[in-house]
């Protein structure tokens, strides 16, 4: 159940607002998720070094045991299922403000985006470079809702975390990030509620009791 707004240009054709995400871990991924399945247009850039390729999974919420590797095969198929445009092999080079939004720069070219996510691991150098506030414990300094000091950029995951670096913890603060997003195109609190309902209307009798 999507409550997006579409917004409407003046010649009548309608566009929806931009997200880029830099960084395509569980964080990066579980943003776009969110966007992408309430109708922004989703851009995710990625290099593949997700710390999830070492990792064997016993505690993420709901699944009892998944490797790492498998975990995010099974997230980017669900991304890519909702129309997230995932560039793999694309490295973000640079983000910059530009009028209301930013400029992302890869080597392949430049793009546009109303909102950027970073998430890029414990790499945080994009951050600096935007000018980004860290904290005293050198992360980039977010608060619940992971938007940085610069309005519409947003950090998730490793890069706004000393030490608490953990798959459940990388997809919430996406989520988070996502939503206020989605609240802040509303102009109040945003919800991404499916119900039974849905499913069914989706799957039909495969739908699990
Ligand atoms: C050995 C090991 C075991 C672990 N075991 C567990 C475990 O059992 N349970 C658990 O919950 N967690 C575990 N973790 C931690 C878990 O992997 C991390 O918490 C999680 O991967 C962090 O997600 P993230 O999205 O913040 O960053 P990452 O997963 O690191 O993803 C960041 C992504 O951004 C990309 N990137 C970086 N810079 C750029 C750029 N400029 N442009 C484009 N893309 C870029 C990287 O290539 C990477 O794919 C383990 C980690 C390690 C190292």
């Amino acid at each position: 159940m999507s409550d997006t707004d579409d917004s409407t240009d003046a010649d009548g054709s309608t566009q929806m607002p931009s997200v880029i995400v830099a960084g395509g871990g569980p964080a990066g991924l579980s943003a776009a998720l969110f966007t992408a399945k309430n109708g922004l247009e989703t851009t995710v850039f990625d290099t593949d070094e997700t710390w999830m390729h070492k990792a064997h999974l016993f505690n993420y919420l709901g699944i009892g045991s998944v490797g790492g590797s498998e975990f995010m095969a099974t997230a980017r198929q669900q991304v890519d299922d909702f129309g997230v445009d995932r560039r793999q092999d694309e490295p973000v080079t640079a983000v910059s403000e530009s009028g209301d939004g930013f400029i992302v720069e890869t080597d392949e070219g430049e793009y546009e985006a109303d909102y950027v996510v970073l998430a890029t691991g414990a790499n945080r150098e994009l951050a600096d470079d935007l000018g980004c506030e860290f904290t005293d414990t050198d992360v980039v300094d977010v608060d619940v809702d992971m938007e940085t000091s610069v309005d519409g950029v947003y950090a998730t995951g490793a890069m706004v975390r000393p030490e608490e670096w953990q798959a459940a913890i990388a997809v919430g603060d996406g989520a988070a990030a996502a939503l206020n997003i989605l609240s802040s195109i509303k102009g109040e609190y945003y919800h991404d509620f499916d119900v039974p309902a849905d499913a069914e209307r989706v799957f039909g009798d495969l739908v699990a009791e």
